[in-house]
């Protein structure tokens, strides 16, 4: 299951070809219709003509964690691909929301509610008439001491999703995670199944209609669609090793 050091070789179609195998051999190993998994493919530090070059294999949907590098990417984009769908996923400061209100479609990473009313303003709600679609967001769930240390906690968790569920700009489908490196499938997999759990604690207790968990990347997308996954977060296996990048 740990992916093989060929997997950042080929061209963009056959990277792309490899990942959706992986997808579907553990969708079909959890019994589960691989088209159940959105493959998210997670742009940052690539270039937009990288994204082109996907764009062109059939892949939709892509992931930045940096606003302004992923807003001006979807300039560049938006003439050729105007109906690629864009996922913000990376940590998100009050002060860089209305970017990512005005030209996102998802935002992944929301973990306080002071960022999710934010959003849920710039949006702009339908009733206010020409607004656009909602934003599509989940919250970021702080499991297995993510190296990162963002992410609610189990314990606010349910806290939270009351309050997001409420925001008339948004709309929560979910949650999102970030687990610490694990080496073998059992490892990997724990922290994915505590997070479907909390999704269905949600959905069962609070009554919140979530159908989405984002969870696994190049490493470990396997032991996230054995557990739920219903987007999976992909970057080096589908575009190669970063490049190095200074802290944003
Ligand atoms: C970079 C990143 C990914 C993709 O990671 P890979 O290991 O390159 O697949 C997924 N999710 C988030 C939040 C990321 O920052």
């Amino acid at each position: 299951m740990i992916p093989d050091p060929d997997d950042s070789a080929g061209d963009p179609a056959e990277r792309l070809r490899r990942v959706r195998l992986r997808i579907e051999q553990a969708a079909r190993a959890a019994g589960r219709d691989a088209a159940e998994v959105r493959l998210l493919a997670v742009s940052k530090t690539f270039g937009a003509e990288a994204v082109a070059a996907m764009a062109r294999c059939g892949q939709t949907e892509f992931g930045e964690n940096y606003v302004q590098e992923g807003v001006a990417k979807m300039a560049a984009l938006r003439a050729e691909w105007p109906t690629l769908c864009w996922h913000f996923i990376g940590p998100l400061q009050s002060n860089k929301t209305r970017d990512v209100a005005a030209g996102f479609d998802w935002v992944h990473s929301i973990d306080r509610l002071s960022v999710a009313q934010r959003l849920s303003a710039q949006r702009g709600s339908p009733a206010q008439g020409g607004a656009p679609a909602p934003l599509q967001v989940c919250l970021q769930v702080n499991v297995s001491g993510e190296a990162s240390k963002s992410g609610v906690s189990p314990e606010q968790l349910p806290g939270l999703a009351r309050e997001v569920a409420r925001l008339p700009g948004l709309r929560l489908r979910g949650l999102m995670g970030i687990p610490a490196p694990a080496v073998d499938l059992a490892a990997q997999r724990a922290p994915f199944a505590r997070l479907r759990e909390l999704r269905d604690q949600l959905v069962a207790h609070q009554g919140l209609a979530l159908d989405t968990l984002s969870m696994g990347m190049s490493a470990d997308l396997e032991a996230a669609v054995l557990e739920g996954a219903t987007i999976v977060r992909v970057g080096s296996a589908l575009f190669g090793e970063r490049p190095r990048r200074a802290a944003p």
